[in-house]
């Protein structure tokens, strides 16, 4: 695949996260992995010259497809040759309005879909305001595969006592799994470090619990690394010392740990006893 790349005279860009997948049988692999419907819409997010959305083109109901590169739209009209149901869209992924292009896509294919997914194979660079840009957007989305570094993957799923404030946002939404590896040389040009496919399965209920205070918490509990939470919460919550002890000890938390070793629901109390 990276003599199409080649052919169609692309010069990949590193700045735009440009590493194109060169491999088949992994494209197809990813595609499986979103188990997609023909009811189902799906948002891609960087399609390139199309590696993975010619397949998902072949068993989506519709695919919106969001490239910030306008130079690889005509390699990616040509790769998808007769396909009728995908809309392009030249654009930023992290600007554009997912529920509208939802909308639109919904008014062309005619009928309401079954569920709405996104599959990317994630520049980068974006990652993480990606994944967040996603999980926040409002619709109800069935699930989002996304290939990331491997080392992101590791610290998404990560479990106490190794969170982080990307392993703490993403769970509030969702279950992460990573699900295989991809070694460097599949891709066009290789990248330095290897990827894995992540799963998020989003919860799709409405949290108990309002992020916004959630992740006021979370964010003043992550803010000094290694450094105890009656810390932490005082300076970046800007309460005494006691006032976080207090709220620590009600929710039943040590309050001489660390952010790292919370889990999920041990957030959820203290947020209930600090807001
Ligand atoms: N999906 C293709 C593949 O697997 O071969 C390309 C993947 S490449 C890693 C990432 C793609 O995302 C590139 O085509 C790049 O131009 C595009 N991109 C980079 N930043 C973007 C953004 N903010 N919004 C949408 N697409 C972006």
């Amino acid at each position: 695949m990276s003599s199409r790349i080649k052919a169609h005279g692309i010069v990949p860009r590193k700045s735009l996260g440009q590493n194109f997948l060169a491999d088949e049988a992994t494209a197809r692999r990813i595609v499986d992995a979103a188990e997609v419907g023909q009811d189902d819409l799906v948002l891609e997010i960087g399609p390139g010259a199309g590696a993975l959305t010619k397949h998902l083109v072949k068993c989506a109901g519709w695919v919106v497809a969001i490239e910030l590169d306008q130079t690889l739209i005509p390699a990616l009209r040509e790769e998808l040759g007769e396909a009728q149901n995908v809309t392009i869209v030249h654009g930023d992924a992290l600007k554009v309005d997912f529920v509208q292009l939802a909308q639109d896509a919904a008014r062309m294919f005619g009928r309401p879909f079954q569920v709405t997914r996104f599959v990317a194979n994630l520049p980068y660079y974006i990652t993480s305001a990606a994944i967040r840009r996603i999980l926040e957007c409002g619709l109800s989305i069935a699930s989002v595969v996304l290939t990331v570094q491997t080392e992101v993957a590791k610290r998404v799923t990560a479990q106490p006592p190794d969170m982080s404030l990307l392993a703490v946002s993403v769970q509030f939404y969702g279950r992460p799994d990573l699900l295989f590896r991809i070694s460097p040389n599949q891709f066009y040009p290789q990248p330095g470090v290897e990827s894995s496919i992540l799963r998020i399965t989003p919860h799709n209920r409405p949290p108990a619990i309002d992020a916004q205070k959630f992740f006021r918490v979370v964010k003043a509990g992550f803010s000094q690394p290694r450094k105890q939470l009656r810390n932490t919460l005082a300076a970046g919550l800007k309460i005494t010392k006691s006032e976080a002890e207090a709220a620590l000890r009600q929710s039943g938390i040590e309050p001489g740990r660390r952010a790292e070793t919370l889990s999920l629901e041990e957030w959820k109390r203290l947020v209930v006893y600090l807001c």
